[in-house]
Formats: structure tokens, C-alpha cells, sequence
């Protein structure tokens, strides 16, 4: 017996059949900005498609110009535009895979001067105000999406997703948030929802009836004005009756002040607006947002909340996630940890997505698999995500590995990150490290401070150094007091912490601290649906417009000041897409941050400040230095002084603004894993 037949089992829609529950959600990796945009994509998802994923959703493609994201983003409205898409519809079905194209039309989201939507009111997160479409409009985007659709058919896809969740225009004509329209596309639900149908009634017009029609409705706007679960559930009756043949399900709206896919969302916590969907229809349903393991995927299907899994940024970080599952080798997926950094946070700002534990994602081209390479005796000395990516890069090669660490385990300063309320994921990168290592045969020599001269006796072909950081001790009066501790005691609980504390710093880490010293004795809300829902205001009844609730009141086990010395704004380093979350939850608790400060000196009194001109002592009973870290790197010196070539990677090439994107970049964009590495 398999340890996941739901998620195992094929799906027959007749024309089309599916090898399994999976599905890799859309995503937009804004991929199409490199060099050699059409080759890259191809060989992103030919490695999917091999990867055993059941069904791609493409990023989304914008029927027309005003239903852009921005200005530079994909569309698909011209038959001259189909050669990309016909590469990698073919390479997918080459794989036996099956792919989908995302249409979305960004409606009142698009930043630039074309935005539309059904009012001209503009998106608080949007400096563009739209224009209202008129009926004529209405009906061009309609026959635009539907366009899209047959351009898609003629493009080789196997059928499309229209995109109508998130608050992206479709979602927009839904709500009486966005549309207070006074014709036959406004006012009840039934106008309301009109132009959704009318797109269902064009694209499957156009396309004919062999041909997959996923609509993402949503299925929770998690937004002042939005639907009530009654309203949803005869939205998505409506949709199965206009000839959609799979709905999708969409979590909250960007707008939403309620956080639906970081890290401090517990797994599967939208499982019940899901279930809400699947019993209104007798369609197959999509469960998506933080699902990112085969165990929560399998539960999903096992328990009838949902027919599939969508899974996007969990394909980005493991292409053979399906695969795995086939072969009983679950243990050995690269699990997303819903961190943000590397994928959503990069496309905000206008950057390529890549993946924090799987940087050759969407650089699929520039590190091939598999290439040979002659086998070379490797040393990497240090122990943390750099140290542990760069020996699985290098045995992965086929190279021979040795992996020195001086303390009695692995993980360096992901040992400390999991520890923080909202990133117990990283114990899924560890593990993944772990086994891969066991499985390729590195050779782990623990609490073992290996010298240069030992390094040079072993006669090693090359020697990587990735030994980390230390944290930084700013030279204040009093910094060795008994008051103060250092941010690595804290967090690996080495330290007691008094009640009333001062922070040093006021970086990701001086944050991370706080949100460890702030974790009440209700626990951790990333951890439990219930207290999530609780703490955030969700309504699991979905009686409530919106699935809004009142949110708990936070009771503070802690007083809490964060310093910067720098003037201005805090946090301005945080992550795009979580930066917000960090920010709201340390101000419920009552966090004081204070910028532009000079640290006096630390004393039986607390810590003495100034700040705008004027001296003040705060009595703390713990100061906790948060001040950044400087690199580890003494034993480069001696490897160069014994006539030994190092490559230095992760916080020993750099401490400053070191996170493990970085250290594990460093180590595949080493020289390793690139071709003849
Ligand atoms: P960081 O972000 O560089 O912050 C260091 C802080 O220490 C700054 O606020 C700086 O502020 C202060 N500082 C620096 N030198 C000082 C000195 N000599 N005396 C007193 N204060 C000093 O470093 P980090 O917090 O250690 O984080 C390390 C890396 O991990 C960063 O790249 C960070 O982005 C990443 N990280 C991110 C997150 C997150 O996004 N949630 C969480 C953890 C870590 P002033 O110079 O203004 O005083
Ligand atoms: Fe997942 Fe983080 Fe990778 Fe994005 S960067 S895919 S959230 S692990």
C-alpha cells in the first residue's frame, strides 16, 4: 500500500486525463526578463512536467493591454504570439505532462495608466485609479479573454485557467467592495457575477467543449464588502452549470490585512472555505495556499475538503515533488518553507523569482543536471545552509566529499531561525539537507574544528570554507554587564530573558527576537488553525461578509524597545510580501522601536540613550545585542598562508546583509554546480 494514494490516484475528465492529484498552482516568475527568456521557460517547465506534476498552470497571461499587471508583463493576444507558448506546450507533453494557461486580467491591480475595473475606485495598493469599463468594455474584455482561450487551444495548451480570485477584476465585479455599478453588472449577485459567466460562456464558446476550463474563484475574500460563504457557494454552482470543468480556489485578496500564504499561516489553515466550495459543486475542487508537503496534500484528498492540491511555490523549491511522492522518496522533497524571499518578495520588486532552498529554480539552464564531471576530493569546512548546499551540490556531481563541522550538529544559523514563531519550516530544509547528504554519501565529521594543516595533510582537490558568522559586539560601555546577552544565546535558549528588554539593533534578526520573546502562553498562532483564525479575526463559519472576524486582543507577556542607531523608518530591510506581517504583529504587542538613537552606556540601571538631543535610561532587565554579525573567516588566512586555494561562501565570504538565500546562491553559484565545476 502506498503511503499517498489519494494524492496517486489518476483523474479522468474524459478528454483528458490526469496522472494525479497534484497540480503546480501559477505562478509568474517574471522569467520572460532574462536572456534567453523562451529557452529558460521551456526547460523550467519540461523539468516539472518530468517531475510528475499532474497539471501546470502557467503564470497568468493578460488578454489585453489594460488587463497587465505592469507594463512589461505577459500577454497573449496575437496569433505571432504563439511560438514560445507551442516550445513549451510541446516539451511538457513530451514529459506525458499536461499544462494549462493562466488567463488574468488584473482589473484595478494594474499598475500602469490603462488600469480598468468596474468603478474608477482606485486600490489602496495602487497609485493608478482605473477607469470604469463601460458595457462596451464589459464585452471586449470579454471577447478578449475568450481570444486568449483560443489562442491558448492553437498554442498546444491543454485547456486554461481563468483567474477570478485574489481582487483581480473578475473578483473585483463580484463585490460590492469594488463594484457599486448601477446596470445589469451591478447591484445583486446575479448582476454581480454576469460578467464571470458571460467569460465562462465565451471562452468554452471559443474553445469547445474538449477543452479543460479551470475557473479560481475565491473561495474567502478575507475583505471588508466581500462575499459571505452562501454567496461563494452559489457563485461556484453557477460557474459548474456555465460549463467550468474544474474550479480552483483563491485565498483572500491582495488587499487583505490578513496574511493567506507566509510562513505564519499554519498548513492547510484555508482547508474549511475549501470544503465550503467542494460540497456546493459536484465538479472536481482545488485546494491551494499553504499546502507544501505530500502528508498535508494527502489529507486534503484522503479527508473530501478537495479533489486536488494546487502547490506553486512548492514546485519552484522541488521540480520532482510528484515524482518523490510516486516512489515512496517523500523524505528527500526540498519543501518550500513559505518564506517569501526569494520568490513572491524578488517579483514585487520587479526582480526575477528564484527559490531560497533551490536557487538553480528558473536557472534551470545555466546549472544542467547530470552533466559528468571528473571526481575530485572536496572539503567543505562549516556546517550551516551554505555548507550543507555546497556538499550536496558537489556530491550531486559525483565529487567526493567531506564535510567538517565544529559543532555536534548541522544547520549552523538555520538552528536559531527555526526556532522563531512562524519558521518552524526550516526544519524541512534541515531535514532535506540531512538525508540528501546521508543518501550521496558525504562524509560528516562533526564537532571537528578542522585546521589548515590538517587540511593540507588530507591533500584535498579543493577546500570550500563556509564557516559562518559570529555575532557583531558593538563597543558600548558596559556591553560585558550581566544584563546583556547576545541574540544566538537567546534564541537557542541558552538565555533567561526578564520581562522588561531592550534591543540593540533593529534588523531581521532584531525582529525575529522580539517575535520569540512576544510568543504568549497561548503559543504560536503559525502553528494551530484555531489560534491563527483567532488571533487574525477569520470567520471559519463563513457567515460573516468577507469571512471577517474580530480578532483576539493581544496580551503582551513582555515589554519590548528596539533600537537603530540610523535615522528614520524601521524595517525597511523586511521582506516585501511578509515585512507587513512582522510589523502588525509587533505593534499589537505593543513593540516601541526608536530610530536615530547613541547608546551610552548599559548598567545596573538599564540602558542609557540619547535621541533627539535628549539623555534617557530605560530600565530594562535585559539588553539583547541584535547589532549584525561579521564574518568567520580567520581560517582563509591560514589555508592561504599553507599555499592552499580556497573558495569562500555564504557569511565568511560577507556577513552583512547574509540570509540563507544568499549562503546557499553562494554555494551553487560557486563554480560546483556550474557546468565543468
Ligand atoms: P542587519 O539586518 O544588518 O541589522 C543589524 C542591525 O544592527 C541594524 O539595525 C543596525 O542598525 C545595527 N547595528 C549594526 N552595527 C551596529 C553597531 N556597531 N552598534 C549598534 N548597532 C549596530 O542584521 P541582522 O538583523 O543580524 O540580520 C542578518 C541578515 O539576516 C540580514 O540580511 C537580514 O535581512 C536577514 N534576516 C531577515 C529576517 C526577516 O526578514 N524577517 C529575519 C532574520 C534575518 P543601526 O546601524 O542603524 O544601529
Ligand atoms: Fe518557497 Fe521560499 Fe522558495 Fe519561495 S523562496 S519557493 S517561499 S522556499
Amino acid at each position: 500500500m502506498h503511503a499517498y494514494p489519494h494524492l496517486l490516484k489518476p483523474y479522468d475528465f474524459g478528454f483528458l486525463k490526469l496522472r494525479n492529484r497534484m497540480i503546480m498552482g501559477a505562478m509568474h516568475t517574471r522569467m520572460e526578463t532574462l536572456h534567453q527568456p523562451v529557452a529558460r521557460l521551456v526547460q523550467f517547465y519540461r523539468e516539472r512536467a518530468r517531475g510528475e506534476i499532474g497539471l501546470i498552470l502557467t503564470g497568468g497571461y493578460a488578454p489585453d493591454q489594460a488587463g497587465r499587471m505592469e507594463d512589461d508583463a505577459p500577454v497573449l493576444e496575437r496569433e505571432h504570439e504563439l511560438a514560445p507558448h507551442q516550445a513549451i506546450t510541446q516539451a511538457v507533453h513530451e514529459e506525458g505532462g499536461r499544462i494549462v494557461l493562466q488567463i488574468l486580467h488584473a482589473g484595478r491591480y494594474a499598475r500602469h495608466a490603462l488600469c480598468v475595473g468596474p468603478t474608477a475606485e482606485r486600490a489602496t495598493m495602487n497609485s493608478y485609479t482605473p477607469r470604469a469599463l463601460t458595457s462596451d468594455g464589459i464585452s471586449e474584455t470579454v471577447r478578449a479573454i475568450a481570444n486568449t482561450a483560443r489562442l491558448a487551444q492553437l498554442a498546444g495548451y491543454d485547456g486554461v485557467e481563468i483567474m477570478g480570485s485574489e481582487g483581480y477584476l473578475l473578483n473585483q465585479f463580484c463585490s460590492p467592495r469594488t463594484n457599486t455599478r448601477t446596470d445589469s453588472f451591478g447591484g445583486n449577485l446575479d448582476n454581480r457575477i454576469r460578467m464571470p459567466l458571460d467569460v465562462v460562456e465565451a471562452v468554452r464558446a471559443a474553445t469547445g467543449r474538449d477543452f479543460l476550463l479551470v475557473y479560481r474563484l475565491s473561495a474567502i475574500d478575507l475583505v471588508e464588502g466581500g462575499l459571505t460563504g452562501v454567496q461563494t457557494a452559489r457563485f461556484a454552482r453557477r460557474l459548474e452549470q456555465a460549463g467550468v470543468d474544474m474550479l480552483n480556489t483563491g485565498i483572500g485578496w491582495h488587499e487583505s490585512a490578513i496574511p493567506t500564504i507566509a510562513a505564519t499561516v499554519p498548513r492547510a489553515a484555508w482547508d474549511f472555505a475549501v470544503h465550503h466550495i467542494k460540497q456546493a459543486v459536484a465538479i472536481p475542487v482545488i485546494a491551494s495556499n499553504r499546502i507544501n508537503t505530500p502528508d498535508t496534500g494527502e489529507r486534503l484528498v484522503a479527508d473530501g475538503v478537495a479533489d486536488f492540491v494546487s502547490m506553486a511555490r512548492p514546485l519552484l523549491a522541488d521540480p520532482d515533488f510528484a515524482l518523490k511522492v510516486r516512489q515512496g522518496r517523500a523524505d528527500r522533497i526540498n519543501t518550500c518553507i513559505a518564506c517569501n524571499q526569494a520568490c513572491l518578495d524578488r517579483i514585487f520588486t520587479r526582480q526575477t523569482a528564484t527559490c531560497l532552498v533551490n536557487p538553480r529554480a528558473g536557472r534551470e539552464l545555466d546549472f544542467p543536471r547530470h552533466q559528468a564531471v571528473s571526481r575530485q576530493r572536496l572539503a567543505v569546512v562549516g556546517g550551516g545552509a551554505a555548507g550543507m548546499a555546497c556538499a550536496v551540490y558537489a556530491a550531486e556531481r559525483g565529487h567526493d566529499v567531506v564535510l567538517f563541522e565544529a559543532s555536534k550538529e548541522l544547520g549552523g544559523q538555520l538552528n536559531l531561525a527555526r526556532r522563531i514563531p512562524g519558521k518552524g519550516e526550516f526544519n524541512e530544509t534541515l531535514r532535506y539537507f540531512r538525508v540528501r547528504l546521508t543518501e550521496l554519501g558525504v562524509r560528516i565529521r562533526l564537532n571537528t574544528r578542522v585546521t589548515a594543516g590538517e587540511l593540507r595533510e588530507a591533500g584535498y582537490d579543493r577546500v570550500v570554507l563556509a564557516t559562518g558568522v559570529v555575532p557583531r559586539k558593538p563597543d558600548i560601555d558596559g556591553i560585558d554587564h550581566p544584563k546583556v546577552a547576545l541574540y544566538d544565546e537567546v534564541i537557542s535558549g541558552n538565555r533567561e530573558v526578564g520581562k522588561r528588554v531592550a534591543i540593540i539593533g533593529a534588523g531581521g534578526i532584531a525582529f525575529d527576537t522580539a517575535e520569540l520573546l512576544l510568543a504568549g502562553p497561548s503559543g504560536d498562532p503559525s502553528l494551530s488553525s484555531n489560534l491563527f483564525r483567532q488571533y487574525w479575526g477569520v470567520d471559519a463559519s463563513l457567515l460573516n461578509r468577507g469571512g471577517l472576524a474580530a480578532p483576539e486582543e493581544v496580551l503582551s507577556p513582555r515589554s519590548i524597545h528596539i533600537f537603530q542607531r540610523s535615522p528614520g523608518k524601521w524595517g525597511t530591510q523586511l521582506g516585501k510580501t511578509t515585512g507587513w506581517i512582522l510589523k502588525a504583529r509587533l505593534r499589537r504587542a505593543g513593540v516601541n522601536v526608536v530610530s536615530g538613537v547613541t547608546y551610552h552606556k548599559i548598567d545596573d540601571k538599564g540602558l542609557t540613550y540619547s535621541c533627539d538631543g535628549a539623555y534617557r535610561v530605560l530600565a530594562v532587565d535585559n539588553v539583547i545585542i541584535c547589532a549584525g554579525q561579521v564574518p568567520q573567516d580567520a581560517l582563509s588566512k591560514e589555508l592561504a598562508d599553507c599555499g592552499i586555494s580556497v573558495a569562500t561562501i555564504g557569511g565568511a565570504r560577507l556577513a552583512s546583509e547574509l540570509d540563507a538565500v544568499r549562503a546557499i546562491q553562494d554555494a551553487l553559484y560557486c563554480g560546483i554546480a556550474a557546468p565543468g565545476g
